[in-house]
């Protein structure tokens, strides 16, 4: 690897630019992330792109900023390097520092953000300015990407980026690097970073249930809201098959095989699908590792919001909750309806309803491709014997709309972890921070892999 490309000075800098994005309070809803699109507009011109901001509402734009190759070197189709600048609520009581400090305790950067993905963003950018300033013959169009609107399903960002301007986006873009990857995980002493290649599916459903209205004031003899409950219940409860595809296969063998054949082959045994969930409690003991591995391997579904009467002295004649299913690559919102009858039907016969809100299928990306290829050999290098592994999520980012456009969408966004950190935890959570060294050590990696991928003929 490259000496350093950053001076000490110039990784402050970050430090501070990523404070002042997390300074500027951009939750979804309402979002608002105008003040934070034009912060970083202003830094695109700094460092000589000159940005778009397109979207459709004024209040909640999004930037395109594309850094052109030189047509003799281009041979490839475009990067984007993309990033939300939205972030979920937080709530200032349960925090140490304040959600939008940006407080920096001399380890880590504070703020609803800093992870999920302000970080992403500052590193993305400087990594631009890095690209600009080396002046590197490149072999493709680099794109860098802030949309708004991500946590609250990305209508407002990059679906409307997709739908709306994809020649903002390069039209056809080769490769997308997004969020939720390139991060170490420490296990039993060994250094793992899983790079995300694929993202579960989304089966957002409607369970409705009829019953006879009334005056609450007199016994019911037929209440939907009994009825609602007992459904909900078994929903909650319930275990769906098994579906361990390619993708959940390979990720969980991935994290197996450094500790040795036993290891690899007891983990195979999760995969059956009769053996696979009764032996997962017994291999998994930690409980939300375990969760994250259930997730993966089987469709989810968690009832969530409710619908109904507003009014306290009424029994309502129609009720309803919202279920968010996701489901595992291969299945279908059909395929989760199937398994949800199996459910609710023993519970309630057939008076219910159960129709689709909105779907889309998983995601999944080929590890066979000189990106990954080249991330996987920029890890190694930067970490000797660290162990790179193609993961899945359970959740969605925006790569599900940008596989729209034929990219390939790799989550690498590297960051070095103290090994006591539950990293995980702080995606939504109270007090989410950024490591610092770890962070400048991520800007450095991926500016590195960037200039070496980019500048290959
Ligand atoms: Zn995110």
């Amino acid at each position: 690897m490259a000496a350093p490309y950053f001076t000490a000075a110039e990784l402050r800098s970050a430090s501070e630019f990523l404070q002042d994005l997390i300074r500027i309070d951009t939750t979804n809803p309402p979002g608002n992330e105008v003040e934070a699109i034009s912060f970083l507009a202003d830094y695109c011109r700094e460092i000589g792109l000159e940005p778009v901001i397109a979207g459709a509402q004024e209040e909640r734009p999004n930037l395109v900023a594309k850094f052109a190759a030189s047509s003799e070197n281009r041979t490839g189709r475009p990067l984007i390097l993309s990033c939300h600048v939205d972030t979920v609520p937080a709530d200032p009581e349960r925090w140490t520092h304040s959600p939008w400090s940006g407080h920096d305790d001399g380890s880590c950067l504070w703020g609803r953000g800093a992870v999920d993905m302000k970080g992403f963003a500052t590193m993305a950018l400087f990594a631009m300015g890095k690209l600009i300033s080396s002046e590197v013959p490149m072999n493709r169009d680099v794109i860098f990407v802030a949309v708004s609107d991500e946590e609250a399903g990305t209508r407002l960002g990059s679906k409307w980026l997709v739908e709306e301007r994809p020649d903002l986006l390069g039209g056809n873009p080769e490769y997308v690097i997004n969020e939720v990857g390139g991060f170490s995980v420490h296990q039993k002493g060994r250094r793992f970073y899983p790079v995300q290649v694929a993202e579960k599916g989304v089966a957002w459903l409607r369970l409705t249930i009829k019953g006879e209205p009334g005056h609450s004031s007199l016994p019911s003899r037929d209440n939907a809201v009994r009825r609602l409950g007992r459904a909900i219940d078994a929903i909650a409860k319930a275990r769906l098959p098994w579906h361990p595809g390619e993708d959940a296969r390979r990720f969980i063998s991935g994290f197996a095989a450094p500790q040795g054949r036993l290891a690899l082959e007891v983990s195979r045994l999760l995969f059956h699908p009769f053996l696979g969930p009764k032996l997962l409690p017994l291999l998994i003991a930690d409980p939300s590792r375990r969760t994250s591995i259930e997730a993966i391997l089987r469709n989810t579904a968690n009832p969530t919001c409710l619908h109904g009467s507003s009014s306290i002295n009424m029994i309502p004649g129609t009720v309803s909750v919202d279920i968010d299913g996701r489901l595992a690559p291969g299945q279908t919102a059909a395929d989760l309806m199937r398994e949800l009858h199996a459910v609710i039907y023993p519970v309630l016969g057939n008076r219910y309803e159960l129709s689709v809100l909105q779907s889309s299928e998983a995601v999944s990306f080929s590890t066979d491709t000189p990106l990954y290829r080249e991330m996987e050999r920029t890890l190694h290098e930067v970490d000797p014997g660290c162990h790179v592994v193609p993961s899945i999520i359970p959740g969605f980012t925006d790569s599900r709309n940008y596989a729209r456009l034929g990219a390939q969408c790799y989550g690498f966004y590297p960051l070095q972890l103290p090994p006591d950190l539950d990293f995980a935890s702080l995606f939504h959570g109270d007090n989410e921070r950024i490591p610092i060294a770890g962070f400048h050590w991520g800007i450095e990696t991926l500016t590195a892999m960037l200039i070496r991928f980019l500048g290959k003929s």
